[in-house]
């Protein structure tokens, strides 16, 4: 099948920065699919180069098969929402939406139209008399989104595209931006530095780092089998284990990680620990473990069985839990 966007060895420097080193991806048509990584680590370029404002250093782009070598944006059948939304102030709501419309010399009437049609997808029919200024942040948003998809692009850019959203809105909108995925039926491509969002909202992930692509999969193999000790660091809460530690309970003399919520306290446990700190999140109880100068995070139900700081442990986990990692780094 072709892939919706397809990059192969790309790359772009700004002078000595590596911002992207040779990245390759192949996101599928209909996939929803997030960049995750820390700030600086080239989520911004990579979008920016797929949408065309920025130019590859080398390698090569393609878009539904075709060479995105030389096609400006507004050519690329892909379309943009940018973290700040960029809509025009003095512009109403429906002209706003309409505005690639304009541009295309739709016709007032058929354009209207069709950002009716648009806003009403963003849940938003009826505001279209109305100034950006007189709307709330999600509001703002989904005008914003609303705009992006009025001309049917095969592929939605989104840059945090919840950045600026408080943390409930954030959630609700979560919710709506996977089933306007759905409804529409177009790639979706987003940025974000919050490995929960990435996880909860994508079909594949990507994790970056300094430029690199580090793992690309489904949430749960990002999850549950990283591949390397930057990436169970960043995604979620691992407990990253030393060669020294995992060859005495594997025999593999290798990094591995291991979920907290997979080790089990007490029973017939293979190792002896010290609890040295415990926190409380409301249904589990998040326990630091000390085994004779290893830490590990677990994290057990809240009952009346969790031990107290202090309390000698007995520690268990499933052999399967634990994750041997390739790369080192
Ligand atoms: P954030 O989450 O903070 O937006 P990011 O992962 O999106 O970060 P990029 O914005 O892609 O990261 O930046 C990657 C690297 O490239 C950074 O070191 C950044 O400073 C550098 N960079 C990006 N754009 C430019 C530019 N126009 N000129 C020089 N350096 C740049």
């Amino acid at each position: 099948m072709t892939a919706a966007v397809s990059l192969q060895k790309v790359s772009r420097h700004f002078g000595p920065i590596k911002a992207m080193d040779e990245v390759d991806l192949d996101i599928a048509p209909g996939e929803f699919f997030a960049m995750l990584g820390p700030s600086g680590s080239g989520k911004t370029t990579c979008l920016r180069v797929i949408a065309g404002f920025e130019q590859p250093t080398s390698g090569h782009i393609e878009i539904f098969g075709e060479t995105a070598e030389g096609v400006p944006p507004y050519r690329r059948n892909v379309n943009t929402v940018f973290q700040d939304y960029a809509l025009f102030p003095h512009l109403n709501v429906l002209d706003n939406v309409a505005y690639s419309l304009m541009l295309r010399k739709v016709g007032r009437e058929e354009r209207n139209r069709q950002a009716e049609a648009a806003l009403e997808l963003v849940k938003l029919a009826g505001y279209g008399e109305r100034r950006p200024g007189q709307l709330s942040g999600g509001q703002r948003q989904r005008v914003a989104l609303a705009r992006a998809i009025v001309n049917r692009p095969k592929v939605l850019l989104l840059d945090e595209p919840l950045g600026a959203l408080d943390l409930k809105l954030r959630e609700s909108m979560q919710e709506e931006l996977k089933s306007l995925q759905k409804t529409l039926g177009i790639t979706f491509i987003f940025v974000t530095h919050d490995q929960g969002e990435a996880l909860s909202m994508a079909d594949r992930v990507a994790v970056f780092s300094e430029g690199r692509v580090r793992q690309v999969g489904k949430p749960e193999e990002i999850y549950g089998k990283p591949n390397s000790r930057f990436v169970a660091d960043f995604v979620g809460s691992s407990n990253v284990l030393p060669p020294e530690f995992v060859e005495r309970v594997s025999g593999q003399r290798k990094w591995a990680s291991l979920r907290p919520e997979s080790i089990h306290l007490n029973g017939e446990g293979i190792l002896s620990g010290t609890v040295i700190s415990r926190s409380y999140l409301g249904s589990t109880t998040r326990l630091g473990i000390d085994l004779n100068g290893t830490r590990l995070h677990a994290v057990v139900p809240s009952d009346d069985r969790v031990p107290a700081e202090g309390a000698h442990v007995a520690i268990d986990f499933p052999q399967s839990a634990l994750h041997l990692m390739e790369d080192e780094a």
